[in-house]
């Protein structure tokens, strides 16, 4: 090769030296932080700050510490005081599988680029229709993340209940699904990108405990009809993303029978509830769904991004999509499960499927149960240490590893308490030791924490309500 800068770009061995050191460094940060060795989940800059450094690291920074800068300004997942969004503190061996997934860089959209990646798929749809209760001609894909799936889903409903032909003609009439008000927004967005407006998007509210009413659904289902919108779908949120609480899949389930909706269920923080002897009862009515999104990434310890997308008639999975990409996708009779360009939104896509096998053949599926069963007690354990507390309110008794919680005062009103509870919030984040998020629910400001990492333990929740604590007692010094 002439160009030395791209033999230089290809070089194996510069690749081996590269990849020695890195491997090393990342080893070496695991250990500090899921040990915490270092105190901090985030050092905390302004996002104009971190703008500047990387201008002038472009410039003049040592580019042999690219790497170590930029995991330094990250927000540390697998420190145990990591409580906030929710991904997963990567397994780090699927860190490893997304190494081969880059290297190799399969584009997985026919069987020929990908073949062991596709067949695995399959193998790992097939798995989980089976944890879900779904039957042997049931299908699903992977694809990059629950908001396209969600998406795919919704489209797939369409596809299959409307009688006129929305994919290839276009609208006419106006369509609707229905869904909890507490539903994570990529419904919304999806049922936007679906051209169904504001109207066809029907809000069911939700009860006392953030799940949907389904005593209302009947009503909220005949006051549509009547405005003559026609609903195709309903769906279920297990759990939904701000509390965590799992909706009733087999009302939800038993009404979408009673009117012939498909009835999507959306997993992708808790579906990964299948796999756990303890908790898949909050998933109860799942196998009578028509479709479930479960996101990889989330409950399931892989990294970003993965999601699967499973059907209960397997015929839905390849008919979303019907157009043609002859240059890509021959029309055939036999399911040609391996060419999953033909399914999925995406025509290029990772290699997903063997962080998923990966995992499986590693550890086997006992590991999904483990992981999912223990952060779930630990959500239920944190809830009872709040309950207990006078200082603070949970937004609902935590059935998951989503605990939401407020710091409340009978002196104060709810504008006051609701400042506080965001100041409390920001200090936590300057700080930096723990990491925590929040969120709005019926008007009041909760701080929210998701507890992803299994090393985190009672101890930590416990220094956590210490440190908001400390915090309060600062913010009363300085009369705030
Ligand atoms: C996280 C989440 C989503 C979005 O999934 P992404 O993988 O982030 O796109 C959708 N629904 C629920 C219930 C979620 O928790």
């Amino acid at each position: 090769m002439k160009n030395p800068l791209l033999k230089a770009v290809y070089s194996p061995e510069d690749f081996r030296k590269r990849g020695h050191r890195l491997i090393d460094a990342l080893a070496d940060h695991l250990e500090d932080k899921l040990h915490e060795k270092s105190e901090q989940t985030i050092h905390w800059n302004p996002p104009e700050d971190e703008l500047k450094f990387w201008e002038d690291f472009l410039q003049t920074g040592d580019e042999a510490s690219l790497f170590s800068e930029i995991t330094k300004r990250t927000t540390h997942v697998h420190h145990p005081k990591y409580i906030g969004h929710q991904v997963s503190p990567t397994a780090p061996i699927t860190a490893l599988s997304g190494m081969i997934s880059s290297l190799l860089n399969n584009g997985m959209a026919v069987y020929e680029m990908g073949m062991a990646p596709s067949a695995i798929e399959r193998l790992v749809v097939d798995m989980l229709c089976r944890k879900i209760g779904f039957h042997t001609q049931s299908r699903g894909f992977l694809t990059s993340g629950g908001t396209l799936a969600n998406l795919t889903a919704l489209l797939s409903a369409r596809k299959a209940t409307v009688t006129n032909d929305v994919w290839n003609e276009g609208h006419s009439g106006q369509l609707g699904i229905m869904v909890s008000e507490e539903a994570h927004y990529c419904v919304d967005r999806a049922a936007k990108i679906m051209g169904l407006g504001e109207q066809g998007i029907i809000k069911i509210p939700a009860g006392k405990d953030f799940s949907i009413d389904t005593s209302l659904l009947e009503d909220y289902f005949e006051r549509a009809g009547e405005k003559g919108i026609r609903i195709f779908a309903i769906v279920g949120s297990a759990p939904s993303t701000a509390t965590g609480v799992y909706d009733d899949l087999e009302a939800i389930s038993a009404f979408a029978g009673k009117h012939g909706l498909w009835f999507h269920v959306d997993g992708a923080h808790g579906g990964a509830a299948i796999f756990s002897e303890k908790y898949k009862g909050l998933l109860s009515g799942v196998q009578d769904s028509d479709s479930v999104v479960i996101d990889g990434h989330k409950m399931m310890m892989m990294p970003t991004i993965t999601t699967a997308l499973l059907f209960k008639n397997g015929k839905h999975a390849s008919t979303t999509f019907s157009q043609k990409a002859d240059y890509l996708l021959t029309q055939t009779d036999h399911e040609d499960w391996y060419n999953l360009g033909k399914r999925t939104f995406e025509c290029t896509k990772t290699m997903m499927s063997i962080h998923w096998f990966t995992l499986l053949k590693t550890y086997g599926e006992g590991v999904f149960d483990e992981y999912l069963t223990q952060l779930y007690d630990r959500g239920r354990e944190f809830g009872a240490l709040v309950e207990t507390d006078p200082q603070f309110e949970l937004a609902v008794k935590p059935v998951s590893n989503i605990v939401c919680f407020r710091y409340i005062n009978d002196t104060l009103d709810t504008t006051t308490l609701n400042k506080i509870n965001a100041q409390l919030r920001q200090r936590l984040l300057e700080d930096g030791e723990f990491y925590i998020v929040q969120t709005q629910l019926r008007g009041k400001h909760y701080l929210r924490t998701t507890i992803m990492n299994p090393f985190t333990t009672k101890v930590h929740l416990e220094s956590l309500l210490e440190k908001v604590k400390g915090i309060l007692g600062d913010l009363a010094q300085a009369g705030m």
